[in-house]
């Protein structure tokens, strides 16, 4: 029998869920006799495979176009979607600019910060001409599976990584529910 499909990949975030997914170790290599690890930001695969995965895993929030399409394309791309972090269950850090007109948080990113060059400018980059109000995942496609930690344990990726690979839905309650 085929082990189970697991793809990654990350959206409005600091890629820190996917360090602390590093950060199980060589569980990882449990994982991977459990399942076949297929396109995640930190394989050579970036995409999802077209014919589907099992699990899908998303870090981060949505924050503009290029991120709904990341949403899109693995919430149709896999059978049960994972929320992983507080950016992706309800928008974490980067959804505290939601309080300020985008126009006054890009100035204070680009042109106030001290630790900005001497430009001082707001790049005119496609990226930030499509950018939103940060939301949560499940504002944009249906999830399965929450996550929630700044970021998740290593501990609880490696549970609920397990336990889906085995077909298992991971139950979050208790000291699973604890982060760094
Ligand atoms: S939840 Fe925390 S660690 Fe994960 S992407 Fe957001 S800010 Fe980074």
């Amino acid at each position: 029998m085929s082990k189970p499909k697991i793809s990654s990949d990350w959206m409005c975030g600091c890629a820190g869920c996917h360090m602390s997914l590093l950060d199980m170790d060589e569980r990882i290599l449990q994982v991977a006799e459990l399942a076949d690890i297929r396109a995640t930001p930190i394989t050579d695969l970036k995409e999802p495979d077209e014919g589907g995965v099992d699990v899908g895993v998303l870090e981060g929030g949505i924050n503009n176009t290029a991120n709904e399409e990341v949403a899109h394309r693995m919430r149709k791309r896999c059978k049960i979607l994972v929320s992983l972090g507080d950016c992706a269950v309800f928008g974490g850090v980067p959804a505290m600019r939601n309080f300020l007109p985008l126009e006054e948080s890009l100035r204070r990113a680009y042109v106030e910060a001290e630790s900005n060059d001497s430009e001082c400018k707001i790049p005119s980059d496609p990226e930030l001409a499509t950018m939103t109000k940060v939301r949560a995942i499940h504002e944009v496609v249906p999830v399965d599976v929450f996550v929630p930690g700044c970021p998740p344990d290593p501990d609880v990726i490696f549970y609920v990584l397990s336990e889906l690979a085995q077909g298992r839905k991971p139950e979050l309650t208790g000291d699973l529910l604890h982060w760094h």
